[in-house]
């Protein structure tokens, strides 16, 4: 496949717009809550918020808007932690039923600088949401809580339907891609261990186009499906400034039908997204109902 690193057509963007993109915005702001959606500039925006092709889909980010982290290809303020807002898991909830979601993606930015890393915290907003209306679908990216078993089974025992972390690239490109205290065993450790104590499904996502070859590729599906991870989306890494990551090359749409083909066709995988504006949460809600039906 030729390799390409001018920004190509397929990656054009539609702008948010509409009164639905509205309405999520005003309900958002009025409970001081937000989104990865809006944090990490996602290219999706204006089609998962104003819902054109589908109902409408929002993925909230918990514990702030600043990470203790600072990973290469993000555009999440790093540093200046403030103290959780108690009030953010009911907030979510309510917010969660006016919207009227059925399908809720939660995630956080990593809070290293908490004694439980904002494990309790994420258990509570799932809890609040379920218990709220149990028939919600609920979906949490979590951190890799630095490795602690104990944290990982708080999350596990409040029973989201989808537990996802992300391992983001191969093995070797960890690092420059990911902060420091991230790492590629480390993560496939936080999947296994849901794999081992829970039903829930499991997820994970790897962006393209920051210098992998096709081979770490193949390697890294392979190391995810020996773990039981059920669900892997890839997307194209968009440089979100110039103080961030360069892309490496724009990886063509084809390449991106060839790796859905060889996860969901040869490893096994109950599902993959794959495509260049594919995200974690790319139409999470509608791909993971279509898997399990079919
Ligand atoms: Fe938000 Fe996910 Fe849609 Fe991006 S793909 S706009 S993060 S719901
Ligand atoms: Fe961004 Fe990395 Fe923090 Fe996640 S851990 S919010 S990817 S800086």
């Amino acid at each position: 496949m030729a390799r390409s690193r001018r920004k190509p057509d397929w990656l054009k963007m539609r702008p948010p717009s509409g009164q639905r993109f509205a309405d999520i915005k005003s309900t958002l702001r009025d409970r001081n809550l937000h989104t990865v959606c809006e944090e990490a500039n996602c290219p999706n925006l204006g089609d998962c918020w104003s819902g054109r092709d589908g109902p409408g889909t929002a993925t909230f980010m918990l514990m702030g808007d600043r990470c203790s982290r600072g990973c290469n290809f993000c555009d999440v303020e790093t540093g200046g932690m403030e103290p959780l807002d108690p009030d953010e898991p009911t907030n979510v909830a309510e917010a969660v039923a006016e919207i009227g979601l059925d399908y809720v993606v939660l995630t956080s930015v990593d809070r290293d600088d908490l004694p439980d890393q904002g494990a309790g915290h994420f258990a509570q907003t799932i809890r609040e949401i379920k218990d709220r209306d149990p028939s919600i679908l609920v979906e949490v990216l979590i951190p890799d809580f630095q490795g602690e078993p104990d944290l990982v089974r708080k999350i596990i025992h409040a029973e989201p339907d989808v537990i996802a972390h992300n391992i983001e690239t191969v093995d070797r490109l960890q690092w420059p891609v990911r902060d420091r205290r991230a790492n590629y065993d480390q993560s496939l450790d936080v999947l296994r261990q849901v794999d081992r104590e829970s039903d829930i499904y499991t997820k994970t996502s790897l962006m393209l186009g920051v210098g992998e070859y096709d081979h770490e590729i193949y390697q890294t599906l392979s190391d995810l499906r020996n773990v039981n991870v059920d669900i892997v989306t890839l997307g194209q890494y968009l440089q979100p400034s110039r103080s961030h990551l360069d892309v490496f090359e724009y990886v063509h749409p084809d390449a991106f039908d060839t790796w859905q083909t060889v996860a969901e066709d040869e490893l096994g995988f109950l599902y993959c997204a794959s495509g260049p504006m594919v995200r974690s949460s790319y139409k999470a809600g509608e791909l993971f109902v279509d898997a399990l039906l079919r």
